[in-house]
């Protein structure tokens, strides 16, 4: 099926692109438009007008800056953060995430904030930004304001961002420890991910605190808080076992939805199994941390 016809601008200013997308309430960004496209073509969608996001200058540019954030520009593609050098030398399971997304086609165009902003449940960035406590920030015609990861997706398809607003900037703290990240997926999208991402104490050997979050569960990313407060101040050696005692009470806490990628107790099942995967990866790479 084709799409109704639509207008096509492209701005080259943010302020322009959110004036855009203000003045008509059919308007929408453009970045890839791998989700967009296959929704307007299928009709689920309906826009007047497209906003080309791609002539924007700074908004694939990423960087660590002066406080040590690690910056990612909203309109990267998959492709460009898999090969970053700043994202594989300080956060490789992100780069091996993308590197992994979808197929080449879709790597190459399609982008990280448009992977956020379309809300889709079984999608990889979403749980692995929120364990890396990454911030996102956006811009539209009230301003600037940022938005933490675990807040940004409300549920199937539905986020906090206004229609006029920009996700221009995903920023999160340089990891302190090891990260990692495990999915399972049997069709195009994963079925169950878990990330979870450590800070070390000085001497390499003890976690200070863990961030964990299992996604394509329900509609949005949710953190374990048992297995977080097992590992706090827990010698990496021992991480596994404490995640083996909190694992049960943890699971039993998940909202996890039946749908075409299995029933809840098998996803919750998988949800366990990845997550004992990630200890047992962030153990050997805690090993070599701080060498
Ligand atoms: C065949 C296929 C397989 C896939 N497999 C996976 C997978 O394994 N894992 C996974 O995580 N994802 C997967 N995806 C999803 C893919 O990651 C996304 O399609 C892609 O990242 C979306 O980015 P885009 O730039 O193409 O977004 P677009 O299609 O351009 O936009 C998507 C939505 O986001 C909005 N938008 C885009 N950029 C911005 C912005 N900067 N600010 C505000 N709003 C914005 C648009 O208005 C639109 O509503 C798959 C998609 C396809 C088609």
């Amino acid at each position: 099926m084709l799409p109704s016809p639509f207008q096509f601008e492209r701005p080259s200013t943010i302020a322009d692109a959110v004036r855009a997308v203000g003045d008509s309430g059919d308007s929408m960004f453009y970045a890839g438009g791998t989700e967009l496209l296959l929704a307007l073509k299928m009709r689920v969608i309906r826009a007047d007008r497209l906003i080309d996001i791609k002539g924007i200058p700074g908004l694939d540019c990423i960087a660590v800056n002066d406080v040590n954030e690690i910056e990612i520009g909203a309109r990267c593609t998959h492709k460009k953060i898999s090969g970053d050098p700043i994202i594989r030398e300080h956060v490789p399971a992100l780069a091996s995430l993308c590197a992994e997304v979808a197929n080449i086609r879709v790597r190459n165009v399609g982008t990280i904030g448009g992977n956020l902003c379309f809300g889709e449940p079984h999608a990889d960035p979403p749980a692995m930004l929120a364990a890396l406590n990454a911030r996102l920030v956006l811009e539209g015609s009230s301003g600037t304001r940022e938005i933490h990861a675990d807040d940004f997706i409300q549920s199937e398809m539905e986020t906090v961002r206004e229609p006029d607003e920009l996700l221009r900037l995903i920023v999160f703290p340089r990891p302190a420890g090891p990260v990692t990240y495990r999915r399972f997926k049997h069709g195009e999208r994963p079925s169950v991910n878990v990330a979870m991402a450590w800070s070390l104490n000085a001497d390499g050997n003890t976690i200070k605190s863990a961030r964990v979050r299992a996604g394509a569960l329900g509609s949005r990313p949710q953190p374990l808080p048992a297995v977080e407060s097992a590992l706090r101040n827990v010698a990496v050696a021992e991480a596994r076992r404490a995640i083996e005692t909190a694992l049960p009470d943890a699971l039993d806490q998940l909202e996890v939805n039946a749908d075409r990628h299995g029933g809840s107790d098998y996803k919750r099942h998988l949800a366990g199994v990845l997550l004992l995967r990630n200890a047992d990866e962030a153990v050997i790479a805690g090993g070599s941390w701080l060498k």
